[in-house]
């Protein structure tokens, strides 16, 4: 059985509420105690969104966290245990060891023309960065300082493994298995012509490479999104986008399903 301090993070709907209040009498009774502060454990009862934001709410604190989510819905991404069969959960805890899993996450650093760091942040899921007045974006690639391609379209999504089934993998991006210390960009609608030329397919940069964007207009009307947040800037001179090294999000798991049994369970069905 776990130990120690247990906190909530749980989407306001009627079912999401009443697996919460019969979860915290199991772990009171169980000797666990809340702190929503400081938690050891994050206990997540709603959607793959509402794991988004219990991940936003203990960034700070997120080597000390290990979150376990239920899902009220169909079954989510970050999930295990759905609320029709959620009690399991109670009889896992007491009878089994559950596995910790880590996966990567992208931090993102965004700098104004004078060179000051704007803004430095986490994604769990992707970041993407684009016009914020729906005109084209405009921007250089650079990976590791060397120029790659230059870019007009909607705009650049950047995903983390275990965000490449989200936003990413619409954008058709590929799916990736989140053991593989990598990161996605995809182009979200490229323009392709003689003067701005991509790739056109998904590239996935390793641990130790550097993702650079630097848009065309830098006094422009810039949106970067962080999974479910989204900030403008007016001026922005550079991203930076690498795989964290300070950071990754570790889940409680008890029943061992395969991240390909996962894929397959949540897009092409049993
Ligand atoms: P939302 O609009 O409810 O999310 C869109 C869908 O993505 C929901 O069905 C959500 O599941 C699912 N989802 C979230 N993370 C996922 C993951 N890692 N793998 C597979 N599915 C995932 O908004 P939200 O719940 O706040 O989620 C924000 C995310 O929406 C963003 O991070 C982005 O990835 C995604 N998004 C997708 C598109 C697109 O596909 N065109 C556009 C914008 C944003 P739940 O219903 O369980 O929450
Ligand atoms: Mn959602």
């Amino acid at each position: 059985m776990l130990k120690g301090k247990f906190a909530f993070v749980t989407r306001d709907d009627e079912l999401s509420l009443e697996i919460k209040n019969d979860l915290y009498k199991f772990l009171i009774n169980n000797g666990l105690v809340e702190d929503v502060d400081s938690p050891n454990y994050v206990f997540v009862i709603g959607g793959d969104g509402t794991v988004l934001s219990a991940f936003r709410k203990y960034l700070d604190i997120l080597s000390d966290v290990n979150f376990l989510s239920i899902h009220t819905g169909h079954l989510g991404f970050y999930t295990d245990y759905q609320a029709k069969d959620y009690e399991n959960l109670f009889e896992d805890m007491i009878v089994k060891n559950p596995k910790l899993e880590s996966y990567p996450l992208v931090v993102v650093e965004a700098y104004c023309q004078n060179g000051n760091l704007l803004s430095k942040n986490y994604a769990l899921n992707e970041i993407t960065l684009n016009n914020a007045l729906g005109s084209t974006y405009i921007a250089e690639i650079f990976v590791d300082d060397e120029h790659f391609e230059n870019f007009r379209g909607d705009g650049i999504c950047i995903s983390t493994p275990t965000g490449s089934t989200a936003y990413n993998k619409s954008l058709g991006g590929a799916v990736i298995n989140p053991n593989l210390d990598v990161f996605q960009v995809t182009e979200i609608a490229a323009l392709n012509n003689l003067v701005y030329r991509t790739l056109g397919n998904s590239i996935v940069l390793s641990k130790d490479e550097v993702l650079t964007i630097k848009p065309k207009n830098q006094n422009h009307n810039h949106r970067l999104s962080i999974d479910q947040s989204y900030y403008s800037f007016d001026s922005l001179s550079k991203v930076i986008v690498t795989l964290s090294k300070t950071k990754k999000v570790t889940f409680i798991r008890y029943n061992e399903v395969s991240f390909w049994k996962r894929v397959k369970r949540s897009f092409i069905g049993e």
